[in-house]
């Protein structure tokens, strides 16, 4: 199993999908680049991923904000004091670990001389301006969460939402994880997407369980199998003291079975919190019956770099020699691969140009020239082009095109004037 985490990791690089960051200075503590190929599926995963859960939908709104955020809101929700993971060091290899994830021996060298536990902020800090001193500190967010209830009043007064409805933002995010690692499964910046949803409190079981069916329906449509996704439900010992319930989505990667997404009933403690921090009134005033109330909120969480990762390790599929990313079509970098049949024959070119450039203006498609078609076939179906179209003699006759097929390698004859819709209905 961990032998597909490296054959992932080799295509990802090889085929430009994800490549390790600041390599020619020796790379950086597993940060990665994301390369022509990996920005394209990362980007077509969180439009699909805005366009179902915001664009779609009349009760959820998008906002995109500030990375830097007022140091109080981090110190209001907690974070600056409490944003911590226990972290434990060997005293032999000096390495440091999260207590919670090794056992009483050092992972890299055996030691059981190993420092007692220490909280460890996950923040990281910066300075604003040009003054490093203590009243210019402030922190790069570690969350999206807190964006969507600082900004909960302005929203209600610029959009026409109604309770129940959903505040949603995609960014990045950092946190000083003590042992990244796994690829970019655990990394010390990755994107989030995620959405507050507000509710009536007496509704927030029905609001959960929607919810909860809603992320597995979205796992599927990044081509996940879903017998690879477990529900962990977190007990009330370990959840935060005002959820009334919390979900983990586990999905069993190559090193073992993990978190994915994240589901939660936070209660009305986040706008409660920063009403009686800031001062300012967070309550939400029904413009029906006029009652007023403070409203609570599920939190439905998704990690888009852990949606990269499972999307390429789900789909990896290899058939004898051929190696292919079984890609949904809407997700995959290109949608189809034109081809001149020979590269040095100048009306076949042509013709397979003009058809090219004609797709380019509506589909993300791409050229290839090079080598024999098996060669160009077999490099398509390693980065997941559902479909690669040939021009050949015949085309040249009768306007019409090999298509072929990445999942079961077959072709089939197509007109020209067809391709157009053809990709229209298969690509969604
Ligand atoms: P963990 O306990 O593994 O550190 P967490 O429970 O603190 O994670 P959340 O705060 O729930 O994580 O984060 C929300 C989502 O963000 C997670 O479900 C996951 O998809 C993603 N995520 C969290 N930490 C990282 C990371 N370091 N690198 C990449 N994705 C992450």
């Amino acid at each position: 199993m961990t032998q597909l985490l490296e054959k992932v990791i080799a295509l990802s690089k090889r085929r430009g999908f994800i490549f390790p960051g600041s390599e020619i200075y020796g790379g950086l503590q597993n940060s990665w680049d994301y390369g022509p190929l990996g920005v394209e599926l990362k980007n077509n995963i969180k439009q699909l991923w805005w366009e179902r859960f915001v664009r779609r939908r009349d009760d959820i709104v998008g906002i995109d904000p500030a990375m830097i955020m007022n140091p109080k809101v981090w110190e209001a929700s907690g974070h600056v004091k409490g944003f911590t993971d226990p972290l434990r060091e060997c005293k032999k290899c000096h390495e440091r670990w999260r207590a919670d994830q090794i056992g009483d021996s050092c992972l890299n060298c055996g030691s059981k001389d190993l420092s007692v536990a220490r909280n460890f902020n996950l923040l990281f800090r910066t300075f604003l301006g040009p003054i490093e001193d203590s009243s210019a500190e402030v922190f790069l967010r570690g969350e999206l969460a807190q964006a969507m209830f600082v900004d909960f009043v302005n929203v209600i007064k610029t959009s026409r939402v109604r309770v129940p409805f959903g505040i949603a933002a995609q960014g990045q995010v950092f946190r000083n994880e003590i042992t990244p690692g796994n690829f970019i499964f655990r990394t010390r910046e990755f994107e989030l997407m995620e959405f507050e949803y507000f509710i009536r409190e007496n509704e927030w079981e029905k609001w959960f369980e929607y919810w909860r069916q809603e992320m597995h329906a979205w796992i599927g449509l990044l081509g996940i199998d879903s017998t690879h996704i477990h529900e962990h439900e977190i007990s009330k010992e370990d959840r935060a003291h005002y959820s009334k319930r919390t979900i983990d989505f586990e999905y069993d990667y190559p090193f073992g079975r993990k978190e994915l997404y994240g589901l939660a009933y936070r209660a009305d403690f986040d706008l409660k919190n920063h009403m009686t921090k800031s001062g300012e009134d967070m309550s939400y005033t029904d413009p029906e019956t006029g009652d007023k109330f403070v409203p609570h909120v599920i939190e439905p969480s998704f990690g888009l770099s852990r949606s990269v990762l499972i999307t390429l390790l789900d789909n990896y599929r290899e058939d004898g020699d051929r190696v292919y990313l079984k890609l949904p079509p809407r997700i995959a970098p290109y949608k189809a691969a034109v081809f001149p049949l020979l590269s040095n024959r100048e009306e076949l070119r042509k013709k397979a140009r003009g058809l090219y450039t004609h797709l380019k203006s509506q589909f993300s498609v791409t050229w290839d020239d090079r080598g024999n078609i098996g060669k160009r076939y077999y490099s398509q179906d390693e980065i997941g082009t559902p479909y690669c179209i040939t021009v050949d003699f015949e085309t040249l006759e009768k306007d019409d095109v090999t298509i072929r097929f990445r999942d079961t390698a077959k072709q089939e004859r197509m007109a020209v004037k067809d391709i157009d819709v053809f990709l229209k209905n298969n690509i969604a």
